[in-house]
């Protein structure tokens, strides 16, 4: 149950709250050891926010991280530092939180000293050279800067940076919505690879559906600081329910060109966070809307086991609302 409202504020010296922006709005989900859960959503709809706060970068308005049991918000600095080792984050832009000035090698090697698990430096070299190796990179680039490096090559280095502490949780993300289509996938390919070797779990926070089709076990599909539809990837390609998701599915390109697909034109912009609609948020771009949308927020309910949903017209164990006349293909 997850809330991160922004207040936004008036004046300079006698600064006055005048209203927040619902980054985050109730958000409730869990991922499980060794699996990838990918979030999914239009900018602007708490993606971020959210793997920020798992993660305790930012303290919540409201609701409850637990990690392994452990109480993530009630944990002193000390505790939270332990922590951090266990959790770790890549970004969407590699070179801007890559320090120009520090080689691969110090780059990478940081987090060691900082954890203190390397006892001098010929080990911390040595463990570099290892992490470079597991992320496809060669030992000689340790002596390089992030500039001589292509967006895919320093994804690899944020990556190694990541692992050097041995995480059981990576919240990605967007880690590759910046790079050409070619390298997306062998960076998504190298994620898989080291999931398989570490057991890692990821967050894997992405802007649209195909991004996340290969990666992702179960995929949430967030929309203006909500949940709206949560399913295993099986169930949520074949079996959109929320109209949002099968709007952003039908935009999704088919890779047989003998399958159609009709296509959902989503009208009219996404509303802001600061002052969202009543009802349901989605209402202002709902083909389906009806009377009751405008008026309740639909609860995020179970429609079948492992399938949530967020809709009105959603009841367990009829069929859905469609959007279009046939889904997928
Ligand atoms: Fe559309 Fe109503 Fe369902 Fe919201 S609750 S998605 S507005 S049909
Ligand atoms: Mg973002």
């Amino acid at each position: 149950d997850l809330v991160k409202h922004f207040p936004i504020t008036r004046g300079i010296i006698f600064s006055k709250q005048v209203g927040a922006v619902k980054a985050v709005d109730g958000v409730s989900f869990f991922i499980k050891r060794g699996e990838t859960l990918g979030l999914v959503g239009e900018s602007g709809c708490g993606k971020s926010t959210t793997g920020r706060l798992v993660l305790r970068l930012i303290e919540p308005t409201a609701g409850e991280v637990t990690f392994e049991g452990k109480n993530v918000l009630a944990l002193g600095r000390e505790e939270l530092r332990a922590l951090r080792r266990e959790m770790q984050i890549i970004f969407q832009d590699p070179y801007a939180s890559l320090n120009p000035r520090m080689t691969v090698g110090d780059i990478i090697g940081e987090p060691l000293e900082i954890h203190h698990l390397a006892r001098n430096r010929k080990e911390r070299d040595q463990r570099v050279r290892e992490l470079l190796d597991v992320v496809g990179l060669s030992a000689y680039h340790a002596r390089r800067y992030p500039h001589e490096f292509s967006g895919g090559q320093r994804q690899r280095i944020g990556v190694a940076r990541a692992l050097a502490v041995n995480p059981k949780l990576i919240v990605a993300d967007e880690p590759v919505s910046a790079l050409d289509v070619s390298i997306q996938s062998q960076v998504i390919n190298l994620l898989q690879d080291l999931q398989r070797e570490f057991g890692l779990a990821y967050l894997f926070i992405a802007h649209d559906l195909a991004v996340v089709k290969h990666i992702a076990h179960r995929v949430a599909v967030m929309y203006l600081g909500k949940l709206v539809e949560l399913a295993s990837k099986k169930e949520l390609y074949d079996d959109p329910r929320h109209p949002y998701t099968q709007a952003l599915l039908s935009a999704v390109p088919i890779p047989d060109p003998t399958v159609k697909r009709e296509r959902v034109i989503l009208t009219g912009d996404v509303p802001s966070p600061s002052r969202p609609p009543s009802g349901c948020r989605f209402h202002t771009r709902c083909p389906l809307a009806e009377e009751i949308c405008t008026q309740v927020d639909p609860p995020f309910g179970e429609a079948s086991p492992g399938h949530w949903v967020a809709c009105h017209l959603v009841k367990p164990g009829k069929p859905g609302p469609k959007l279009v006349a046939s889904p997928a293909g």
